[in-house]
């Protein structure tokens, strides 16, 4: 492979020295390793939480972890942040007196609603990254921090979910080189107004995508503590194996559906140049990790299954439901009114269920149930809670008989009543909405059935 690489480093790659040091060694080891794009220090083994957190708390004077039901105060987040970054620095046995007094100055800024958040919340990658170029610099690396508001990395003021705007591709394509190795700080970016404002939660992923685009990257590496994406989750399947390569459109729906290897908008910069993605583990370097690509030929049906919990469904029966033009996007409009985002609706003539993540009901439920039975006088409404959707996908499913089949079977043989069923029209998936205390189980019957013995 030429061209040259984007490395995006997650969290726990970074959460301490011994960790960066592993880092350095990956980045040096491959000289196409121009781009590395990091995140805040996640949590090590003496951290009860990530430090973007401690900044979120730090920022709204204790309430986001109150809001958890946790006591930790602001000032205690303070202290762990500085903490955090002057332990890294002695392990590293690299001088930062600067990097300290300008984080503390920061930190105790005075910026006022939600810009003072994201100015805060910026501050682990924005610090990590000074330390990390320093420390690669002081081994001997041709390293360079470029921060977002240096190169150009423009964002909307839609802050803490900001978006990036598309001048942002020339901007880094005009700044960045590849003659040196440029340290890039992830998940923030500046305003057209000269604001930091921060991506979501996760956002290193996304400027990890866009720099990749920007730079016509060869491959986009995603490093982070897994040994790649896996078939189900390995919690309730230790024997699941990794998947070697899936492309963007599977692991858009599996990542739809609880998984949660990487960020779910993080591909789509890539998938429009065809930029491969690499995910990789920072703790095994030698693993070749999942290779996610624009197409593959399968040689299997189903390549995953995905899981998730907290479903409810929101069951409409009326007469002529199928004969009612405008009937389903009458009722959608109402979810739309309440900002609920809707799952999937599988229908019929006279009903109509609308499946929905349930904490998106909380406190609204009644009231939503009222608009439905002013605006469309249903027979009968009802909502049905702790369900679990189960979604086998795989492109190798499309035109193959009978992967529906043996699914149900499999569920029917666990005796699981399936609630809801619904297909995707592409053909490379289907869910199942059982209830959640089947869902274990159900998993393991889906991944006996579909995975197990790959039907290659
Ligand atoms: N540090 C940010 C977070 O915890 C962004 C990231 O790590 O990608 O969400």
């Amino acid at each position: 492979m030429g061209g040259h690489l984007v490395c995006k480093f997650g969290g726990s790659s970074l959460a301490n020295a011994e960790q960066i040091e592993k880092v350095r060694r990956i980045v040096s080891e491959d000289a196409r390793r121009h781009f590395v794009v990091v995140s805040a220090p996640g949590k090590d083994r003496n951290d009860s939480e990530k430090t973007t957190d401690h900044l979120f708390n730090i920022a709204t004077e204790g309430q986001h972890f109150r809001r958890r039901g946790k006591a930790i105060s602001a000032k205690e987040s303070y202290e762990r942040v500085i903490g955090k970054f002057k332990s890294i620095m002695s392990g590293l046995a690299i001088e930062g007196e600067d990097i300290i007094d300008s984080l503390e100055s920061d930190l105790t800024s005075h910026i006022s609603d939600k810009k003072r958040i994201d100015f805060f919340a910026s501050r682990g990658e924005h610090c990590n990254a000074k330390i990390i170029a320093r420390y690669f610099m002081k081994k001997g690396m041709d390293a360079k921090l470029m921060l977002p508001e240096d190169i150009g990395f423009l964002v909307s003021d839609r802050f803490g979910n900001a978006r990036v705007l598309p001048a942002t591709h020339a901007n880094l394509k005009g700044s960045l080189n590849d003659g040196q190795i440029s340290i890039i700080p992830g998940y923030y970016g500046i305003t057209l107004k000269g604001d930091i404002a921060v991506l979501s939660r996760g956002g290193s992923d996304l400027t990890g995508g866009e720099v990749a685009y920007a730079v016509d990257a060869s491959c986009y590496e995603n490093w982070t503590d897994t040994d790649g994406v896996y078939q189900v989750d390995p919690r309730i399947i230790p024997e699941a194996s990794v998947i070697p390569e899936l492309t963007y459109k599977e692991i858009r729906l599996l990542s739809s559906k609880g998984f949660n290897v990487f960020h779910f908008d993080a591909m789509v910069s890539c998938k429009n140049k065809e930029i491969p993605i690499n995910i990789r583990n920072t703790n095994n370097p030698s693993a070749p990790g999942t290779m996610i690509v624009s197409s593959r030929i399968p040689d299997e049906t189903v390549v995953g299954v995905g899981r998730m919990d907290g479903i409810a469904y929101v069951y409409i029966e009326k007469d002529m439901i199928g004969e009612t033009i405008g009937f389903t996007k009458e009722l959608l409009d109402i979810f739309k009114d309440f900002g609920i985002n809707t799952h999937h609706y599988p229908s019929d003539k006279d009903d109509i269920s609308v499946i929905v993540d349930q904490h998106d009901l909380m406190g609204k439920a009644d009231e939503l149930k009222e608009a439905i039975a002013t605006t469309l006088s249903p027979n009968f409404l009802q909502i049905s809670y702790d369900l679990s959707l189960l979604s086998p996908v795989g492109i190798g499913m499309k035109d193959t008989p009978g992967v529906l089949a043996k699914a149900s079977n499999a569920l029917f043989e666990e005796n699981i009543n399936i609630e809801i069923v619904d297909q995707g029209p592409s053909q490379m998936s289907f869910h199942f909405g059982i209830f959640q205390r089947h869902a274990d189980a159900g998993l393991r019957a889906l991944y006996r059935a579909l995975l197990k013995r790959q039907d290659r």
